[in-house]
């Protein structure tokens, strides 16, 4: 908070704010120093709006935030206070065992979405005004969507049993292990009418599942958000500039990116995409080991193969491809060491979350 641009009345009525509400005794006295400090007339409040109006111009904006902040810390801290007196009220009914109708009754929690979902609703309104709809595919997938039409070949590792969940029955079928197949799908009912819509711009977010074991930065289902765009001519510039735009839109207006040649087999050429650490700025911390740079994202230009498997001319058409891991965002968003929080429903840790907004 900017003090410094108040008369030293109000700093010391701040100064002075913490110990007169220690002092308050019961609910009555609060709303006294309430009233005193907030209230209509004659309060601080009151005073500090008749400084706003007689300060010049230039001075106007950054007084006003300081201001408000200072009245929402007094506000938050009289609310605390409200609560304290009256949990120690209903505390005191209680021991005596008598029932005391004047006491305001418990209100249930409420309920929120989840921080993930809130995150991916985010992403989903950061691309939509670029022309991006959402897509979704099955979690249950086939051996053809989630590999053989993304161009990974018969002996890549991710194909093994070790890595990927098959189900028993049904050996061509697995948990999709990442939301690339709704590339796939996409391209496939998409091709038929690729020419009238111009191409194809989706955005695809759901859980994927891998054989890992539970660690604070591993978990057998996680969540990722997909990207695609498909259209005439369309090169590294467009991924750089679509991301670029993204990650500012994600992160705020002095967020880099930083792309790094990577291999993907339904990319080509393959990149993995850094985002300068948004907690300390590229000076170097826990979050990003030091580095300055955290890795948000892979991407690249879509495979020709991957166009030709869907039936698209890949000739004709050209485009990019990204994948995040939601979870990996948030936690570095959120400062949250332990992927597990996420998952375990503990309402302690998803309300002191917030949003991730
Ligand atoms: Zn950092």
């Amino acid at each position: 908070m900017n003090l410094h641009l108040l008369p030293p009345e109000i700093e010391k009525a701040h100064g002075d704010f913490a110990g007169h509400l220690e002092a308050c005794a019961d609910l009555d006295a609060v709303m006294r120093l309430k009233g005193a400090y907030l209230g209509r007339d004659g309060s601080f409040a009151a005073r500090m709006i008749d400084i706003l109006k007689a300060a010049p111009k230039e001075q106007k904006r950054e007084l006003g935030a300081a201001i408000n902040a200072l009245k929402n810390k007094w506000e938050e801290s009289l609310k605390a206070r409200q609560s304290a007196l009256e949990e120690l009220r209903r505390q005191r009914a209680a021991q005596a065992q008598s029932w005391d109708a004047t006491l305001p009754p418990p209100l249930p929690p409420r309920g929120a979405l989840h921080p993930l979902t809130r995150l991916i609703d985010r992403l989903v309104g950061i691309f939509r005004p670029l022309g991006y709809h959402v897509e979704e595919g099955p979690e249950a997938e086939t051996e053809a969507h989630n590999f053989d039409g993304l161009n990974i070949p018969e002996d890549h590792p991710a194909r093994g049993s070790a890595d990927t969940f098959y189900f028993k029955d049904h050996p061509k079928m697995l948990l999709r292990t990442h939301t690339s197949p709704v590339q796939v799908r996409v391209l496939k009912r998409l091709a038929p009418v690729i020419e009238q819509k111009g191409g194809v711009r989706f955005l695809a977010p759901g859980r994927v599942y891998r054989k890992d074991e539970i660690d604070p930065t591993h978990s057998p289902m996680f969540h990722q958000v997909e990207g695609m765009l498909v259209g005439r001519g369309i090169g590294m510039h467009h991924l750089k500039g679509t991301l670029d735009y993204a990650i500012k839109a994600l992160f705020g207006p002095d967020a880099a990116t930083r792309f790094r040649p990577s291999y993907f087999p339904f990319v080509e050429p393959g990149c993995e995409v850094d985002a300068r650490c948004p907690l300390c700025g590229g000076a170097g911390c826990r979050v990003c080991k030091g580095a300055g740079w955290v890795e948000i994202l892979g991407a690249g230009l879509v495979h020709p193969d991957v166009l030709k498997f869907a039936g698209i001319d890949s000739d004709t058409w050209s485009g990019f491809a990204f994948g995040m891991g939601i979870e990996r965002i948030a936690m570095m968003v959120s400062q949250t060491p332990d992927l597990r929080l996420f998952f375990e429903n503990d309402q302690r840790f998803l309300a002191a979350m917030g949003g991730l907004d």
